[in-house]
């Protein structure tokens, strides 16, 4: 067992719980006694101080959106980097990493027939363009995949539309993401989906999609709800519905960027780390406040609020903006790769890319033994409500190195606004409360602070029953 130092400032408050702890492995009951103090500390410093909320609008509001590729999203990196040295955090640095280069250019749908009308439209990450002129054809509508099979044979030389019901994400953006290849395979000239949202105000939403290299790529652009909507209405009465799209969309070469790193070297075990974060990129529309500022804020203002309360834990805490997570995963995989060779030392991995709404735990993805660790670190989080922890949680950012054995784990909150605004010119600073992020601020620093200050490694795997 290694030796427990008590941060200075709570040592007396836990001379009494030390002494009734055991002295073998900390039993998992002991973690909540022993670590409420500090706990209790943390919330209170991170209510008492909405400068996570100030920091996302004055991100947002100085860089706009961070789309990979784009002078916005660098400028972004740079003041990152500068304010975490102003925070008094350590190593703070960008590791390089060659991210995919979209460019949307300038895009349009309109409805020719049965009326003109410009419709509410957003390309979708990586489509081709179309010729200038645009690509003028009649619109087949379908509700799915498979009516697009059934239907093949009338869906040559048209544009297709995807109208499917909502049902949840993983569901509806199926069409954003293999949309263009099904439509290419009937002989389509472009596929165009229902945004994937749950709730409308008649703002598109985009997002990365797939081509295939056994099909011809056509382009692909998502319409408002209202509008997808509507043709689908209209083509049911019978009408016959054609429309103009015009995107000059293209992909140049890869460009570089760079995860945006900062950390507290932990005080015993400095090469033991637990990394925490979001990604720092975005789409090119909206500010990309919710998704992901929002995640790379909260996780960046944990960590400034453990070192302004002198809260040095056994481990390292390195909080991470990953580049690139919407278009391409390079700062997921470059992170991985480059450390390739600490990973054995990466204790825990936690990722915030789901909205910093109301906080309500955790979801943890890892052995049984340290689940029951983290249930007991997550009854610090009562006070906040933020006390839940879930089976298998993650983060695409973290995946890589999950995927490598590092135990994973996502902040969870109450996502029921998420998919109203995620990738939409709607993703602003004003849709997130300071109150709500301050808690997300409060849950990240906690378990992080926690799990990078246990006498023990979280365990990788399980111990064997009858010990
Ligand atoms: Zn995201």
């Amino acid at each position: 067992m290694r030796p427990f130092v008590p941060p200075p400032r709570f040592a007396a408050a836990l001379v009494l719980l030390l002494a009734t702890a055991s002295a073998a492995p900390l039993r998992a009951q002991a973690i909540a006694e022993r670590y409420r103090a500090a706990a209790d500390s943390i919330v209170a410093a991170a209510l008492r101080d909405s400068s996570a909320w100030n920091r996302l609008a004055e991100l947002t509001d100085r860089f706009g959106h961070r789309l990979s590729g784009s002078e916005s999203l660098e400028r972004a990196i740079d003041w990152i980097v500068d304010q975490m040295r102003r925070d008094g955090l350590d190593n703070v640095r960008g590791e390089p990493v060659m991210v995919p280069h979209w460019v949307r250019g300038s895009e349009s749908a309109e409805l020719v027939s049965p009326r003109p009308l410009r419709l509410h439209m957003l390309g979708l990450g990586g489509s081709i363009g179309t010729p200038a002129g645009g690509i003028t054809a009649e619109v087949m509508v379908v509700s799915g995949f498979q009516e697009l099979e059934r239907r093949a044979v009338e869906a040559r030389g048209k544009i297709v539309l995807f109208d499917p019901q909502w049902v949840n994400y993983g569901v509806n953006v199926q069409y954003r993401g293999r949309g263009a290849i099904a439509a290419a395979r009937a002989g389509a000239v472009a596929s165009l989906i229902r945004s994937a949202a749950s709730y409308s105000l008649r703002s598109p939403h985009t997002g990365a999609m797939d081509y295939d290299s056994t099909v011809r790529r056509i382009p692909h652009a998502a319409l408002s709800v209202e509008d997808a909507a509507m043709i689908h209405r209209m083509v049911d009465r019978g009408n016959r519905v054609a429309l103009r799209l015009t995107m000059a969309a293209q992909t140049l070469p890869d460009a570089p960027s760079r995860n945006v790193v900062g950390e507290l070297t932990g005080r015993e075990h400095p090469e033991e780390v637990v990394v925490m974060g979001g990604h720092i990129d975005s789409w090119d529309v909206g500010a990309g406040a919710m998704d992901d500022g929002g995640g790379v804020v909260v996780a960046w203002e944990a960590i400034r609020l453990l070192n302004r309360l002198g809260l040095r834990a056994r481990r390292t805490i390195r909080v991470v903006g990953w580049t690139n997570e919407e278009n391409g995963l390079r700062g997921g995989t470059g992170y991985r790769d480059a450390h390739l060779a600490e990973l054995d030392n990466h204790v825990l991995a936690i990722e915030s890319d789901g909205g910093v709404f109301r906080p309500l735990g955790f979801a943890f993805t890892g052995s049984d033994s340290a689940l029951a660790i983290v249930r007991q670190i997550g009854a610090l989080l009562r006070p906040i409500g933020a006390d839940s922890i879930a089976r298998g949680g993650g983060g695409a950012d973290i995946g890589p190195i999950m995927a490598r054995g590092v135990p994973g784990m996502g902040l969870e909150v109450d996502g029921t606004r998420y998919f109203w605004i995620h990738h939409s010119e709607a993703d602003t600073v004003d849709k997130l409360d300071p109150r709500e992020m301050a808690r997300c601020a409060a849950a990240m620093a906690v378990m992080a602070y926690v799990v990078a200050d246990l006498p023990e490694r979280l365990p990788r795997v399980s111990a064997p029953a009858g010990r």
